[in-house]
């Protein structure tokens, strides 16, 4: 993952507005030239599951998909619900990442 602080980045193209996951310096539909910037951190939960007390979630931020898991009582998600990207840096330098419901 390429990130900016605790921010995720991506490209998106000049011409028709693609994103371009993983990042490229040309949008693979039109060629034009993309732009760098954060992910929109609100996205939709796709799907769910729940081992002991941890709720795995997969979420989608304009169109790109993130595993991780999701700060919420069982009984108050549902498919489509809206959620807020977290991303923290663990004390091994790589990146954990959480969604709470909003
Ligand atoms: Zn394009």
């Amino acid at each position: 993952m390429d990130l900016d602080g605790s921010k995720l980045i991506i490209t998106e193209c000049e011409k028709c507005n693609k994103i371009i996951w993983p990042k490229c310096n040309f949008c693979d539909a039109c060629l034009q030239k993309t732009n760098k910037r954060n992910i929109r951190d609100i996205g939709k939960i796709v799907e769910f599951s729940q081992k002991d007390q941890i709720i795995f979630c997969v979420g989608e931020f304009e169109q790109i998909r993130i595993i991780g898991t999701l700060h919420a009582n069982v009984n108050d998600i549902f498919p489509n619900s809206k959620i807020k990207l977290h991303i923290t840096k663990k004390s091994n330098n790589k990146y954990s990442y959480s969604f709470t419901l909003i």
